[in-house]
């Protein structure tokens, strides 16, 4: 029987040039890294420690467990590529690691980097989570992405062209969309060769530029899709994508401390449920 394999989220220190001023300044208005980042991940500590932090507290339910090194803050390819070797083969190096799993921005994906990525995954799993959010231009300027949806399409193609397995990160409900919005997305994405996609709903959280929009102009936000609303037009989504992409998540839930909206008070095995129904 296959091994089970559980994500060990890691940070590495890396930053992100919608935050340096390469590609913009200030991040995107929803980002708020430390709203998905378990205890054990912490850059003051090293790649090896993280992950054996990370082993220690999974093992207790699942001893024979292997791992795939989750490199999920801000983005994980932004590094000179003999940086990135090093990261990456420290990580593949620690006992029971048994593949990558990167996640980044499309402009983070230079030909160099997709190369390496390549070499890798001839040695064991390597899967790019790409941010895409939106496939609407209107919509990335207005959430300050820094990026177009041209650069994902492309950054996707050129990825697929070395055989890589790639995950679509996608956000429903983004200001400004509609439905048809949120489906057409799903109809180009369906065109692009990704593997799976990574869905979940807009969450406004303390501390964001979205959050500041939402105190001065709540008008625009509202109103908030209930979780039947959300179901509703998931459900569109996914009627609409390719039948073969794997979807790996439909919601997400902040820490109740953080988020400001929806509260729908509900945990995702609750939504998963309502989904089933
Ligand atoms: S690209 Fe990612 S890390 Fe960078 S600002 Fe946007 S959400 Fe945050």
């Amino acid at each position: 029987m296959p091994d089970k394999i559980q994500r060990i989220m890691i940070d590495a220190g890396f930053t992100c040039p919608n935050r340096d001023g390469s590609a913009g300044r200030g991040g995107c208005t929803y980002c708020r890294n430390d709203s998905f980042a378990p205890h054990y991940c912490r850059t003051t500590r090293d790649i090896a420690r993280q992950i054996s932090q990370g082993k220690k507290f999974f093992s207790r339910k699942y001893p024979h467990m292997k791992y795939h090194a989750y490199f999920q803050s801000y983005s994980s390819t932004y590094a000179p590529v003999s940086q990135l070797r090093q990261i990456y083969q420290t990580a593949l190096s620690q006992p029971d690691i048994a593949g990558l799993v990167i996640a980044t921005r499309p402009d983070c994906l230079s030909d160099d980097t997709l190369d390496l990525l390549y070499e890798l995954s001839l040695q064991t799993h390597v899967e790019i989570e790409i941010g895409v959010e939106s496939c609407h231009d209107k919509t990335l300027t207005r959430i300050n992405r820094g990026h177009t949806w041209q650069q994902t399409a492309d950054a996707i193609q050129r990825a697929a062209s070395r055989h890589l397995d790639i995950c679509a990160h996608l956000i429903l409900g983004l200001p400004g969309e509609d439905e048809s919005d949120i489906i057409q997305s799903a109809h180009q994405i369906s065109l692009l060769p990704v593997t799976s996609v990574k869905l979940h709903q807009l969450q406004i959280l303390r501390g964001t530029k979205i959050a500041e929009e939402y105190a001065l102009h709540p008008q625009d936000f509202l109103p908030f899709p209930t979780p039947q609303d959300y179901i509703t037009t998931l459900r569109k989504f996914l009627k609409a994508l390719r039948p073969d992409i794997k979807v790996r998540r439909i919601v997400s839930t902040a820490p109740p401390e953080i988020l400001i909206a929806p509260r729908w008070g509900l945990k995702p095995d609750e939504i998963r449920r309502m989904i089933d129904m």
